[in-house]
């Protein structure tokens, strides 16, 4: 199918609308969730436009999971979470909200069940704060 540029992941690349980074490389860029399904929440996106995982190219495949797993283990150390989930859907069928590749990076705690997926916004200023601890993890 083809691409469409209108996704919000698309719109965050070109940077037309906000979010908090808390990585970016040549080919990869990881951001706060805007409804977090959990503290720390992070989805990792490649550059290259691509809808599904099997629309993306083996190059660019292979630059995003090493995004996720350097994201994923600040997420966690960031966090102090025990645990952590990471998440890929791939089509309406499967869940998938918004149509440009990403992986979900979800800390997990014991008995704190999962929020809804895509349904509650976070403060502003609670991303903002999450993202400046997952960052400074990063530049440690
Ligand atoms: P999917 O359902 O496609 O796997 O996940 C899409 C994710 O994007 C959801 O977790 C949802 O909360 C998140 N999301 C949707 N719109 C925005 C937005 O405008 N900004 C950010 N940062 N995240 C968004």
């Amino acid at each position: 199918m083809a691409y469409d540029g209108h996704n919000i992941f698309a719109k965050i690349l070109r940077r037309e609308v906000p979010f908090f980074a808390v990585y970016e490389d040549d080919a990869t860029l990881a951001f706060m969730d805007a409804m977090p399904q959990a503290d720390g929440h992070v989805l990792v996106i490649p550059k290259e436009p691509a809808e599904t995982l099997f629309d993306l190219s083996d190059e660019a495949a292979k630059a995003l999971i090493t995004t996720v797993k350097l994201v994923a283990l600040a997420a966690k150390t960031a966090m102090q979470a025990p645990g952590l989930m990471v998440m890929q859907l791939n089509g309406e069928a499967a869940g998938q909200t918004v149509s440009h590749i990403h992986f979900h990076i979800i800390p997990r705690f014991p008995n704190v069940p999962l929020r809804g997926h895509a349904q509650v916004p976070a403060a502003t200023d609670t991303l903002k704060t999450f993202a400046g601890q997952i960052r400074n993890v990063l530049q440690a």
